[in-house]
């Protein structure tokens, strides 16, 4: 007789990662193409030297400098390995075997994967017509049994953006024992001046949790490393039902050096955001649909010809990230990996 595994893994799809091939210029993660700040590296190399030594388990540096960021109390953070593993504590922490979690789809591939392991129920609502998320539609979907909501502004795949008074409209009528997650992952690519700002939210309500990341804007996707900022007694749940240790040195000191350097922050942010203007533009003059984007990416619902787009750009050595047969998304890059994909997208002949 051999070991067995739980048989719902069986129906399980797995998380499909964006692919790196050699040669080819990868827009496929939404990762910043510039690299780590250059003090980010420096702090992980002299971390490096202390690797024979579990990390700081209570993450205290970094949360004190998140803390004084964002002007919230320490307690109110939660640090974790990814903000994906905090997508799990979340779950973890709010829901047993017969509740359920609501969130839009598509968006993050990671909410019905995560849900389903931890045993929850997965309440998934289409998006709008527009690519955008359907709130009334969210608000239909909560039941007695809803513990969590994953809203995620700007939604990744498709990039679009929450105004913040229709945020605040939908808060107002989400019932005040259902926890709901801010997934703001791409937060720093945002400069449209309705957004909605997550941890200001959170001071004047209990039941919202802001996340964030270290992996794109700071470009420390490797390192592993998000924190959710809400109540203390959440933030506390959320350290609970984490595994001990699971935000390593390295990415620690990594995301203590990146948060000292705003400005330079800033000037990347700004980079991405002229680009992805431009290859919005030009991907509309050519007749794409092209969803506005406040996040580092652009959606092209192309359909059935998504798997033809796909190939022509990995002919044209440009890996981007297909979605079955809904749509493309593409990350921005330099400006001459923009190019490249423009390039392509220009050559493609469906
Ligand atoms: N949320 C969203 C919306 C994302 O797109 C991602 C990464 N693709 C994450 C969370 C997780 O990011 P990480 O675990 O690298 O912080």
């Amino acid at each position: 007789m051999s070991a067995r595994t739980r048989a719902d893994l069986e129906q399980l799809p797995a998380y499909v990662a964006g692919r790196t091939v050699p040669g080819s210029i990868k827009l496929a993660s939404n990762e910043v193409s510039e690299g780590p700040l250059p003090a980010a590296v420096a702090a992980i190399n002299e971390a490096a030297t202390q690797v024979h030594r579990y990390p700081d388990m209570g993450v205290a540096t970094l949360t004190g400098a998140l803390a004084e960021r964002y002007d919230v109390a320490p307690e109110q953070i939660a640090v974790g390995c990814g903000s994906v593993a905090l997508c799990e504590q979340l779950v973890q922490a709010t829901c047993t075997a017969s509740d359920e979690v609501v969130f839009p789809w598509r968006s993050f591939e990671a909410y019905p994967i995560i849900t389903q392991v931890v045993g929850a129920k997965q309440v998934r609502v289409p998006l709008t017509g527009a690519h955008a998320l359907d709130l009334e539609a969210m608000l239909a979907a909560i039941t007695p049994a809803t513990r969590l909501m994953f809203v995620c502004t700007p939604n990744n795949p498709t990039g679009t953006l929450l105004r913040g008074a229709e945020l605040d409209a939908f808060l107002d009528r989400v019932p005040s024992d259902v926890l709901v997650v801010l997934d703001e992952a791409y937060f720093e690519f945002v400069d449209d001046t309705d957004a909605p700002d997550g941890v200001e939210i959170t001071r004047a309500r209990d039941n919202v949790v802001s996340l964030r990341t270290f992996s794109k804007a700071y470009g420390l996707a490797g390192a592993r490393v998000g924190y959710a900022i809400a109540q203390p007694k959440i933030a506390e749940a959320l350290r609970k039902v984490s595994i001990p240790f699971s935000v390593n040195a390295l990415a620690q000191a990594a995301a203590v050096a990146s948060l000292r350097a705003p400005e330079e922050l800033r000037r990347r942010c700004a980079d991405v955001i002229s680009e992805r203007a431009r290859v919005h533009a030009e991907l509309t003059a050519l007749g794409y649909e092209v969803p506005e984007t406040q996040a580092n990416f652009v959606w092209l619902p192309l359909g059935s010809r998504t798997p033809a787009f796909n190939e022509h750009c990995l002919a044209n050595k440009v890996v981007v990230r297909a979605f079955g047969e809904e749509g493309t998304r593409v990350t921005i890059g330099t400006p001459e990996e923009n190019d490249r994909l423009l390039a392509a997208a220009k050559s493609f002949p469906g």
